[in-house]
């Protein structure tokens, strides 16, 4: 098998598939490893592939020039996001500014990216999707728009913003503004179903699906919770516990404090503002260029000071990658066996979850309380 990448440490970007004239590259996801494949029959040896791969040639990484915590001033924004609301109150100031975003959002049982013009293409944008995204279709489209003279930001993980910058080429540059998540893993897509075909669901029938409400980390389906609060639902428990996610997350280059985009974006974990306030999400923003001031001057935003090393000490992935979980080669074992999600998450963590079921039935019985 000839990969564009290092076998089994491909990131899943998607750039190789977007600048292929000859449709020559197949992803395999296996689950614990993304590959991007090349069909030797149809390439025709032209490099682009190599060029734009974010895992061979990564973009640039910046210190910070400032940084802040905060939350939209617009409540609506800021309850709807997964933590201050910056993200969606950048994007929104962007359209109005004449820009055009390019963001993540379910479709179709997919979190595809798409182009927003104005405010109602926006909508699905807000809210943290705990899972790899498929950005394969927007590299095109935002080179394409740039072309045209527009300019566009384009908003997602930080190998994503890597592969976008590659994409579009230095020349482009200018007109491409970035926001980069502070990110410390992502899982396939695959693992997602599993889960929720074993609580019941099928995509056709789900709308919304929320994976945390502001520091609440819960999976919640059309509005429900997956389980009781006092339950700990396994999906998320995988997640925050850097189980499940691809092999490549686990050495990820874009996990220090030196970032890819203009503004980078993620939880001000380590904010002294009150208790309240934290509850109902505070941003951390770190900004890395011209243009990243620009975006948050643009902004309808509340501003206060961070102590960036401070914030730096519970957001491990501003120093380094996610370490691996002691689970993961368990859960990633069982998986390869045929387990189901849920057995195979129960095997890594017996007792655990024997407790989670105790906890279940003693809910049922009203022995306890959801809280
Ligand atoms: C996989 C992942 C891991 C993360 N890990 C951390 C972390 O360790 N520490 C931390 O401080 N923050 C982390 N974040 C970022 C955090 O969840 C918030 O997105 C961030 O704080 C911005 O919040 P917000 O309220 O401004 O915007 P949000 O409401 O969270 O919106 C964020 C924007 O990001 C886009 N987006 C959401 N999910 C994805 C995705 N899977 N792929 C590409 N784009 C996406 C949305 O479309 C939206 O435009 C992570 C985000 C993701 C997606
Ligand atoms: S070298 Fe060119 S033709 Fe071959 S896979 Fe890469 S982009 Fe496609
Ligand atoms: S460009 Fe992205 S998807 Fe393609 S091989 Fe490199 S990391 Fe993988
Ligand atoms: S940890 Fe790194 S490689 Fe993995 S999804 Fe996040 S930015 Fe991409």
């Amino acid at each position: 098998m000839k990969t564009v990448c290092e076998k089994n440490k491909c990131s899943g970007c998607m750039a190789c598939f977007d600048v292929c004239p000859k449709d020559a590259i197949e992803f395999i996801d296996d689950i614990e490893y993304f590959n991007a494949v090349i069909d030797e029959e149809k390439c025709i040896n032209c490099n682009a592939c190599h060029t734009v791969c974010q895992k061979e040639n990564p973009a640039e990484l910046k210190e910070p020039v400032a940084w802040y915590q905060g939350w939209a001033r617009d409540q609506e924004v800021r309850s709807n996001s997964s933590s201050g609301g910056y993200a969606n109150a950048i994007c929104k100031a962007f359209i109005e500014n004449g820009g055009i975003v390019a963001s993540c959002k379910l479709s179709n049982g997919d979190f595809r990216f798409f182009l927003a013009r104005d405010y109602e293409e926006m909508q699905g944008f807000a809210g943290s999707k705990y899972v790899k995204s498929n950005a394969a279709g927007i590299y095109k489209q935002v080179k394409r728009e740039l072309i045209k003279g527009r300019k566009v930001l384009f908003l997602g993980v930080p190998c994503q913003v890597s592969a976008m910058i590659n994409y579009v080429g230095k020349k482009l540059l200018p007109q491409l503004y970035t926001i980069d998540l502070i990110c410390h893993g992502s899982p396939s897509k695959k693992i997602l179903d599993m889960a929720l075909k074993e609580y019941g669901y099928t995509w056709p029938d789900i709308n919304k699906i929320d994976f945390r409400n502001n520091t609440k980390f819960q999976l919640r389906i059309n509005m429900k919770n997956v389980l009781p609060i006092r339950v700990q639902e396994k999906y998320m428990y995988l997640f925050l516990n850097g189980v499940n996610y691809t092999e490549n997350c686990y050495s990820c280059y874009y996990a220090t404090g030196k970032r890819v985009g203009d503004v980078t974006l993620g939880d001000s974990w380590g904010s002294e503002l009150n208790d309240e306030e934290m509850e109902r999400g505070i941003s951390l923003a770190l900004i890395q260029s011209e243009k990243g001031k620009s975006l948050i001057d643009m902004a309808s935003l509340n501003i206060y000071d961070v102590d960036l090393e401070k914030a730096k000490i519970p957001n491990t992935q501003l120093r380094h990658p996610v370490r691996i979980s002691k689970e993961h080669d368990e859960f990633f074992k069982q998986i390869r066996s045929g387990k189901s999600f849920c057995e195979a998450t129960k095997k890594t963590n017996p007792f655990f979850w024997y407790k989670q079921d105790i906890k279940k039935i003693m809910l049922k019985l009203n022995i306890i309380k959801d809280c």
